[in-house]
């Protein structure tokens, strides 16, 4: 089976794994920083805060922005559920936006308009989570204005973006968001098996994250309150534990050698598939002008989408669908939302398909897979 996602896994990461392995420290010794610093440099970020996944990531953001009881946080329906699903840690409640029908991202004339009632009605949202959808940025510029006029909180959920860069300036330096969250599981852009990192400028921000990834626990004498002896640790918040381990951040240092090399021909795959595509009935994604995205899915949009799955299933192709909208999970729906909420995210999930879309999809492997497509399209048409 050709997967729709695989990691790239070579002889070093695997020598990177073994050292940390036979080395001092497993877990909260000198890897991590290093992998922390290395992905923060990259952005252009000032800090990196590495945690067990991007949903802690996720969960410790919205809580160190101070999401609580009574909040309210709004994001995209065409996400994985971990960017709704951090606003309900946190005892807020979580509102969707629906999409624009070519980036498939938050579309910010629904975001202005729903501000706009939001505001008359008298409950703003504390925090909104963009997703770069696909790896494709959303658009930051317009957001920017809007953030300003009703102070709502930004994380943006970079899950797929990471090496992806906004207006000609990388995912991650500051420009777009309070806090910019990175995944690195096998599936995405680079891997440390599970992991995940939060980048951010804000010192304060930062700080809060490392303190709730550990415990809320510190031993930094400026933040004790009471600890004077040598061994002493306080506990001055209620955290959790979030670590990253140094196995992964061996892995995470290792892989960001490649990163560049990852994009590029996820970026190459890309061109192949739009051009394969071009003047057939499938529609193939949209970059957008300020947008140079990181193809972490190649999502296409088809008619009859089961049968064209089934066909691909039938010849070794394993392609995905990315995402029904998170409030059509029951667990959502049971909170309240219904069938015909956000009619751009439905619409697009009903013909969404993501084809098969990594660094080491060959050459030969991808024309199978788009005379697959094409046959499975042109038998219909
Ligand atoms: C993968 C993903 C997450 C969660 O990442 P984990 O590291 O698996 O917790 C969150 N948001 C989006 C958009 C994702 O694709």
């Amino acid at each position: 089976m050709i997967p729709y996602a695989r990691q790239s896994i070579d002889d070093a990461d695997v020598e990177a794994v073994v050292r940390v392995l036979r080395s001092d420290f497993l877990t909260q010794g000198p890897v991590v920083p290093r992998f922390e610093a290395c992905v923060a440099d990259y952005c252009g970020a000032r800090h990196g805060v590495a945690v067990s996944n991007a949903t802690a990531a996720l969960h410790l953001s919205a809580a160190a922005l101070s999401l609580g009881p009574g909040g309210l946080l709004w994001t995209s329906p065409v996400s994985f559920v971990a960017s709704a699903n951090c606003a309900l840690y946190c005892g807020a409640d979580v509102d969707f936006v629906d999409i624009d029908e070519r980036t498939y991202n938050l579309d910010i004339g629904a975001l202005r308009e729903k501000l706009r009632e939001a505001d008359a009605r008298g409950r703003l949202p504390d925090v909104i989570v963009m997703v770069d959808f696909a790896g494709q940025p959303c658009d930051y510029a317009a957001l920017a204005g809007l953030k300003k006029q009703y102070g709502f909180h930004v994380i943006q959920d970079a899950s797929h973006a990471i090496g992806a860069s906004h207006a000609g300036t990388r995912i991650g330096s500051g420009t777009c968001a309070d806090v910019t969250v990175f995944s690195f599981h096998p599936v995405k852009i680079i891997t440390t098996a599970e992991g995940g990192m939060a980048v951010t400028n804000d010192d304060a921000l930062a700080e809060t994250l490392r303190l709730l990834r550990s415990h809320g626990v510190t031993r930094d004498p400026q933040l004790m309150t009471r600890g004077r002896e040598p061994w002493e640790y306080e506990q001055i918040a209620l955290g959790f534990n979030y670590r990253l381990t140094e196995i992964q951040a061996a892995l995470g240092l290792e892989q960001m050698r490649r990163i560049d090399a990852f994009v590029e021909r996820r970026r190459a795959l890309a061109a192949r598939y739009d051009a394969a595509f071009e003047a057939t009935p499938v529609q193939t994604p949209y970059e957008a002008p300020y947008a140079r995205s990181s193809y972490h899915l190649y999502a296409v949009q088809v008619d009859a989408r089961k049968d064209v799955y089934v066909s691909l299933r039938e010849r070794g192709i394993a392609p995905n669908v990315h995402y029904m909208p998170i409030y059509r999970q029951p667990f959502y729906e049971a909170l309240g939302f219904r069938e015909g909420y956000c009619p751009r995210a439905e619409a697009y999930y009903a013909r969404a398909l993501s084809l098969p879309m990594f660094p080491e999809l060959t050459d030969s492997q991808q024309d199978a897979v788009i005379a697959a497509v094409l046959n499975a399209t042109e038998i219909r048409a």
